[in-house]
């Protein structure tokens, strides 16, 4: 019976750790995509935390901050 009840609160454990992961890995992606920026220079896109930031603005390269600078 203990046996039972321990096996039933592993399944239990198991099936919440896995629910865990799948939402976290759901909720960076979406944080990825509003992440994403159109440069002011060249208009592409790229991601936020790869942009280089200058006069308040942010650009997809250290190029495009040198061309917008110039
Ligand atoms: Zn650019």
């Amino acid at each position: 019976m203990l046996f039972k009840l321990l096996v039933f609160g592993l399944a239990i454990f198991g099936a919440y750790v896995l629910l865990k992961n799948k939402l976290g890995s759901n909720e960076s992606k979406k944080e990825n995509a509003q992440n994403m920026l159109e440069c002011e220079e060249c208009g592409a896109y790229f991601i936020k935390s790869d942009g280089v930031r200058f006069g308040g603005k942010i650009y997809c390269s250290k190029e495009c901050k040198d061309k917008a600078r110039g």
